[in-house]
């Protein structure tokens, strides 16, 4: 609950607004500019720049990336707004790496215009998703299945959680409780049963499915399809590197400042030249601050 409440605070932050306004509107600089927030995030409270992350670059970065304008709008914008928090989730019990083999279902019905998400079996479950505990909807990835055959994979947003946190009908979540070293983020499993969704909530931009059941891409070949949506959420899992930065910056701050202590000065002199090396980035936003040198210590 701690986490959720820092992240909603560090959510409006001003800063944090235009971060996402520029994710919407794609503005030149926004990855490296999200980059550098998300490695600053991290070094205040890990738990809190990855549940952040979770929000803002795996289900917003989904959104952006896999969606048309009209699903930036529809979606993105709310979000900015904190009028609800999303999840991404591709990863299932039988299938890590291995996303083109998942089993989740997303089928078409003609007749009432909507698809049927469902999770076929045990392995199909929905691993390891971040914000499970709380999120209002998930950006799922599930095989799109159009009378009786597979497009292959594709991502839709799904309702899990009303605004009250009460779980649709046909959702379950199983959380799966603590992580050393990130106790604050709420991971946890996804199963659907029959979950309804309207054929709005394909995020469509390298496939989309007509009233009629056609499904146009503007990438015919199933695979490079496939490697086009993968490739979409890179930036996201770039985020990860820099994160893990910004924790070796702090380690490595707090083990300097400890040696400096327990050393005489003589003895010092390798880390401070090791200072010049590990300080800030040039793309950390000044107004955000850099991670503290070791000379702020002396
Ligand atoms: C803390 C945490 C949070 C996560 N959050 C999310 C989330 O929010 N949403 C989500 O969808 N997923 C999430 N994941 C899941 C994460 O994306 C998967 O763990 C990752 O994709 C790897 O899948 P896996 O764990 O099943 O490993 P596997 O795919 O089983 O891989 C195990 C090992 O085998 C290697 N390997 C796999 N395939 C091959 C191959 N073909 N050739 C050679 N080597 C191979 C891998 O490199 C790895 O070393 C999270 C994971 C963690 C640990």
């Amino acid at each position: 609950a701690l986490t959720f409440q820092r992240v909603q605070f560090v959510m409006g932050l001003p800063l944090l607004k235009r971060a996402i306004q520029e994710q919407a509107e794609n503005t030149k600089n926004f990855v490296s500019w999200s980059l550098a927030i998300g490695e600053v995030l991290s070094v205040a409270d890990m738990a809190t720049g990855v549940k952040r992350g979770i929000i803002h670059w795996l289900f917003g970065g989904a959104v952006r990336n896999l969606g048309s304008p009209g699903h930036v709008t529809k979606w993105l914008q709310p979000l900015q707004g904190q009028k609800y928090t999303g999840m991404f989730a591709v990863t299932e019990r039988g299938h890590g790496s291995d996303v083109r083999g998942i089993q989740t279902q997303a089928t078409f019905g003609l007749s009432a215009q909507e698809f049927v998400i469902d999770t076929p079996c045990e392995n199909a479950e929905k691993m390891f998703v971040g914000n499970a505990m709380r999120g209002n909807y998930a950006a799922v990835f599930a095989q799109l299945i159009i009378n009786g055959r597979s497009q292959g994979p594709h991502c839709c947003t799904v309702p899990v959680r009303d605004e009250n946190g009460s779980l649709y009908p046909g959702v379950t979540a199983v959380d799966t409780m603590y992580k050393d070293g990130l106790r604050g983020v709420d991971n946890g499993i996804l199963i659907f049963c029959e979950v309804r969704i309207p054929r709005e909530n394909l995020l469509d931009k390298f496939g989309s499915v007509a009233p009629d059941g056609r499904s146009p891409s503007p990438i015919k070949n199933k695979s490079a399809r496939f490697n086009g949506m993968l490739a979409a959420p890179t930036p996201s899992r770039l985020a990860v590197t820099f994160q893990a930065m910004g924790a070796t910056k702090l380690g490595l701050t707090i083990a300097i400042r400890y040696s400096h202590r327990t050393f005489s000065s003589s003895q010092t002199k390798t880390l401070y030249s090791l200072n010049t090396n590990c300080s800030s980035s040039p793309a950390l936003p000044p107004a955000l601050g850099n991670p503290p040198s070791v000379t702020e210590f002396d």
